[in-house]
């Protein structure tokens, strides 16, 4: 039986750990479409499921990796054929079926988008899940009025990989970008990928009023805690937030002030369960009219036996853009 290499997250007594493996396609959680994967990518939830740091994995061993590109080997389901190019991401992928941290994967066919035409895989996974999180917190922030007239939009965690894509897809539509970042060496990378302006975390005044002096028409925040607290004080009228990470905490202390004189809006963004349908439609749109124009600048590829260093400094929050894996 052909064997191949798999990253595999293990738990004994208590302690998770990781490490590759050799596996058969048999040993893979069932599906109805399997995929020889050539691109993975490294997110904020890989590092928490490989390190035990947060605990992100609901089924022990099972193979990391939340998002995976390749092409189809079987389907046993008519809407997937062999040799297509397609991609996974979120649902169960790398914390409660295996996923793309191996040379193929099967996956139920429900789970599965087809690759846009004109996005190779590579770029994909330089999308990856964060990148589509970033590109569902704008068009959903768009759905809720928000458009480059309405003013400035921030972007926290700005250097970071949802930031890093946000930054750019905002700036290629054509909205004035806002940059915050805790990375003061940086700052020329943020405003290469769009940002007109660029403010340190470090030396933020955030203030303490329930309404502060409003800045900002539209905020993309995956940083969440005192961070996101600030955002709510200081949107302007009918300003919208897309709160999608919690990189600073979990925590949200605010009043109901923003929401009730300045009719402010908090939206949820959850890339995880988003519907096919709308999946899809993100996925079009990152291949036409919001393609990233930095993914180059913005992307380092490692391989399988980088993961472990890079886990870790991205729990630091030291890792700057995206991070594709390449597997074959
Ligand atoms: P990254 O580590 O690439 O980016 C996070 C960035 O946040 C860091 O680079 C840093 O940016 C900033 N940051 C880190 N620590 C702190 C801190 N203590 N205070 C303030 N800012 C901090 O991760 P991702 O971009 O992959 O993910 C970001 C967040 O979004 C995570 O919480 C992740 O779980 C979440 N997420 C949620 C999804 C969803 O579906 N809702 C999908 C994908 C991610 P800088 O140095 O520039 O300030």
């Amino acid at each position: 039986m052909h064997r191949f290499n798999a990253y595999r997250i293990f738990e004994k007594e208590g302690q998770v750990s990781a490490r590759l493996v050799e596996l058969g396609i048999d040993d893979l959680d069932p599906g109805e479409v399997l995929i020889r994967n050539s691109h993975s990518s490294v997110n904020y939830k890989d590092a928490l499921a490989a390190t035990g740091t947060g605990r992100v994995v609901r089924r022990f061993p099972v193979i990391g990796g939340v998002d995976v590109a390749g092409v189809v080997v079987t389907s046993g389901d008519t809407r997937f054929w062999e040799g297509e190019a397609v991609l996974v991401t979120g649902y169960g992928m790398g914390v409660e079926h295996d996923g793309g941290y191996a040379e193929y994967s099967r996956v139920p066919a429900d789970w599965v988008v087809p690759l846009p035409l004109e996005m190779s895989s590579a770029d994909a996974m330089a999308i990856g899940t964060a990148g589509f999180t970033a590109a569902l917190a704008i068009m959903r922030m768009e759905q809720n009025g928000l458009k480059p007239a309405n003013g400035p939009v921030v972007v926290v965690g700005a250097s970071g990989g949802v930031g890093s894509v946000a930054v750019d897809l905002l700036a290629g539509l054509g909205y004035e970008v806002t940059a915050i970042s805790g990375k003061d060496d940086q700052h020329e990378y943020m405003r290469h990928l769009g940002a007109s302006q660029v403010l340190s975390r470090h030396t933020l005044e955030m203030g303490k009023k329930p309404l502060e002096k409003t800045i900002w028409a539209g905020a993309v925040d995956p940083v969440g805690g005192e961070m996101l607290a600030w955002l709510t004080r200081t949107m302007k009228q009918d300003g919208t937030i897309a709160s999608c990470g919690l990189a600073a905490g979990i925590e949200l202390h605010t009043t109901v002030m923003p929401f009730i004189l300045r009719g402010i809006s908090l939206l949820g963004i959850d890339s995880v369960q988003c519907p096919m349908a709308l999946r899809r439609s993100v996925w079009e749109r990152l291949a036409s009219d919001m393609r990233p124009r930095h993914l180059k600048e913005m992307t380092r590829t490692i391989h399988f036996e980088q993961l472990p260093e890079t886990f870790d400094a991205l729990l630091k929050g030291a890792v700057k853009g995206r991070v594709v894996v390449e597997i074959q």
